[in-house]
């Protein structure tokens, strides 16, 4: 029922042959904010959307993938975890894909370093995909489609990871079924710092570095997440955050990791869960568009852009009140393109 132009049944054809050079180009396509690309892209993701859907009614199973995400201060370990981690699931015979998200870089317009660098052994496998974050524009949602194209070239495991501070631990857990907290080896005080709102969204707490010197802060650590996990609201009923104690570097706790991510799985799966959560995920995303496109659309309308400026210094002196420029602007542009395709 789509008509997808030749190059998007191409594109398509490749990702499902598992070509990784084309599910590159269609990450790239997706990132792109060309209105002919962005076209293009919904194309091809409908095209996915529509053999999945044939695929759930086939197989009754409408998540056959598992999208985890995980975050941390920078320095906690995520890149050490991540490719030992990655090697690891491999081995158990899955497919991953890492993603990243950087929300500093949308700033300096530069990828960060070099991935081949940051996990050498998982960036040369033949079953792992690894994708630097994109460099402009609207990195979540960029990071959302390009995890569904991954999926649709065959990688079973979506790993999201956040590279910079700052909003982006939200958007990840916006867009994933886990959302794991990687924490170092200190407790106390030092929770306090971390935002709360993060533990919060936490499905399980990952604290690293537990090995040699750094041993007993680590055991002490892992007994204060426990603790303050008492004291929130779990997300789901069918799972009760857990807190476990791992060390990237000497490669330990990292299957016991992966025991807990898919007992996690399995509760939400065979609840309903996760087809609920994944719904509920899929209209949020809807939502954030519909508001972007919009602001867009304002943004990039002259008169509309003076208008906002007129009304914005009249509310800045207190001669407007908020609530009134803020009809008057979205009044004149509704009114402007009412009747306009
Ligand atoms: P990221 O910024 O979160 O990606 O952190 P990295 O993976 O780059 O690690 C930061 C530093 O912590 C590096 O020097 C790692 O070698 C070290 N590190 C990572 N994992 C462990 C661990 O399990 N134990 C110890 N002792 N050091 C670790």
């Amino acid at each position: 029922t789509h008509c997808a132009s030749s190059k998007v049944l191409e594109l398509y054809k490749r990702i499902k042959m598992k070509d990784r050079y084309y599910l590159a180009k269609a990450i790239t396509l997706v990132e792109s904010t060309r209105k002919d690309h962005r076209v293009e892209a919904q194309q091809l993701l409908s095209l996915i959307m529509d053999a999945q859907h044939e695929r759930t009614k086939e197989i009754g199973d409408s998540a056959p993938t598992f999208r985890i995400g995980l975050s941390g201060p920078p320095g906690v370990g995520k890149s050490t975890f991540i490719e030992r981690f990655g090697m690891y699931i491999l081995s158990q015979g899955h497919r991953v894909a890492v993603l990243a998200i950087d929300p500093s870089s949308s700033k300096t317009g530069g990828s960060i370093l070099g991935d081949k660098t940051r996990m050498p052994e998982l960036s040369y496998h033949d079953d792992a995909y690894i994708r630097p974050s994109a460099s402009h524009g609207t990195l979540a949602r960029n990071t959302n489609e390009a995890m569904i194209l991954c999926e649709a070239a065959g990688y079973d495991i979506c790993l999201i990871e956040t590279i910079g501070v700052g909003q982006s631990e939200t958007m990840v857990a916006e867009m994933v079924d886990m959302f794991v907290l990687m924490v170092p080896p200190a407790g106390g005080d030092e929770i306090q710092g971390l935002k709360k709102g993060i533990v919060e969204i936490s499905d399980l707490i990952i604290v690293n570095k537990a090995d040699g010197v750094f041993a007993n802060a680590a055991r002490e650590a892992s007994a204060d997440y426990t603790s303050a996990l008492k004291y929130l609201h779990p997300s789901t009923s069918v799972w009760n955050p857990k807190v476990i104690r791992v060390s990237a570097k000497a490669n330990s706790g990292l299957d016991e990791a992966w025991k807990l991510m898919q007992e996690y799985y399995h509760a939400m799966k065979s609840s309903g869960e996760l087809s609920k959560k994944r719904g509920e995920q899929r209209s949020l995303w809807m939502w954030r568009q519909i508001t972007s496109e919009l602001l867009d659309r304002l943004n990039s309308d002259k008169e509309i852009c003076e208008l906002v400026d007129q009304l914005e210094q009249k509310v800045f002196n207190g001669e407007m009140t908020s609530g009134t420029a803020a009809d008057h602007v979205v009044d004149t542009f509704t009114r402007k393109y009412s009747g306009a395709k």
